[in-house]
């Protein structure tokens, strides 16, 4: 397999302040409690721990849905949706490198913002993982404006640039795999 670009240990520490802060600002926006909040149904990752299936080529991530298994129940069966926001390293690096002066930390920000909205609001049934692909093409677009709307007014170096940068966006949604 050809060697994708992976991020650097600095880099990773930037997409993780940036996980936390994307983290707040979903929650602080849909007046989710921390019980009500969606950990531990998701996790961010990156490519360095990514399987082949987790990576794709073109968008900045994808959102794997596993079938996860409580352990901790008596009460039968408990299983429930577990949602993996796989980063694509290399497709985020290339986006960055093509689009001076967009800043990774914001950059990221705008990115996990992005997908957890997308998280909420399968975990809300206001829409489906397995929606057609017209409506799909919906959906994204409402999503990339409430991105939008929550991004307006945070205080970060460097949001401005990237919400330019979307303005422009016309690739395709994101990837949904089952597994
Ligand atoms: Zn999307």
């Amino acid at each position: 397999m050809e060697q994708l670009q992976k991020f650097t240990k600095d880099q990773i520490k930037i997409v993780t302040n940036a996980v936390a802060i994307a983290e707040e600002l979903v929650s602080n926006h849909y007046k989710m409690s921390a019980s009500e909040w969606l950990r531990p149904r998701y996790d961010v990752k990156t490519l360095v721990d990514l399987t082949p299936e987790e990576i794709v080529y073109g968008p900045f991530a994808q959102i794997v849905r596993y079938e996860a298994h409580r352990k901790d129940t008596s009460l039968g069966s408990s299983i429930y949706d577990f949602y993996k926001i796989c980063l694509q390293d290399h497709a985020i690096d290339a986006a960055l490198q093509a689009s001076p002066p967009m800043r990774l930390f914001p950059f990221s920000i705008y990115i996990i913002t992005h997908e957890l909205i997308h998280i909420v609001r399968f975990s809300k049934f206001l829409q489906s993982f397995e929606a057609s692909p017209e409506a799909r093409m919906k959906e994204e677009k409402r999503v990339h404006s409430k991105t939008r709307k929550i991004l307006s007014d945070v205080r970060v170096a460097g949001i401005s640039d990237v919400l330019k940068f979307y303005r422009n966006w016309r690739m395709p949604y994101e990837e949904l795999q089952q597994v």
